[in-house]
């Protein structure tokens, strides 16, 4: 099994580390051919006004909601603002990959960079993770046959649909692994 990482712009170096770790093999993603070996896609963070137009220049905005027909896809901080269908205060175009509706840097100025401990309930098993928000998004809507993984102050963080995972935070900054296990385990599933 191989996991791409979306390679344009932004954190895809961290997630290719963090695979590695976990013993997966990670591929660096810059054009839509490069999903043919793949089966599972990370979009990393980044900023998401500058990733679509990156992706529409080489096909891969295109590619990618193609490929989520069959393999999952996981976007976390400006890759959770690209998988979702709606967003509410930016005229940014996503790829519609899961029905959740979202606000670009949803947390202002002063605090546009934090870290937290969070739960998240990976598997009906509550977890404590560090979570890593960096001029995050706010998951504003969610849609049928979406899932909450976890919650800050009321605030959702952290969904699930059946081919999408969606957080705001970024798990590829911190050591512990369990996230991308997480995805990893919904990857096998499809295989
Ligand atoms: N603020 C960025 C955006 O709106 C996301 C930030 C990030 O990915 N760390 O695209």
């Amino acid at each position: 099994m191989k996991i791409g990482v979306l390679a344009l712009q932004g954190d895809f170096q961290r997630h290719l580390t963090r695979l590695g770790e976990i013993g997966v093999k990670g591929i660096a993603v810059r054009k839509p051919e490069a999903l043919k070996d793949c089966q599972g896609l990370i979009i990393p963070g980044g900023e998401s006004t500058t990733l679509v137009k990156l992706m529409k220049n080489i096909g891969l905005f295109e590619a990618i909601p193609e490929f989520n027909r069959r393999w999952p896809v996981f976007g976390t901080c400006a890759g959770a603002i690209l998988v979702s269908r709606e967003v509410n205060n930016h005229p940014v175009e996503p790829l519609g990959l899961m029905d959740i509706a979202v606000q670009r840097n949803a947390y202002g100025r002063q605090i546009d960079s934090f870290v937290e401990d969070v739960t998240v309930n990976l598997a009906g098993a509550p977890q404590r993770i560090e979570a890593v928000f960096i001029r995050a998004p706010r998951i504003t809507r969610i849609g049928e046959g979406v899932e909450v993984l976890s919650r800050r102050n009321g605030d959702l963080i952290f969904v699930e649909s059946e081919r999408v995972l969606a957080a705001t935070f970024h798990p590829e900054l911190t050591a512990n692994p369990l996230v991308h296990q997480y995805f990893v385990a919904k990857v096998r599933k499809t295989l």
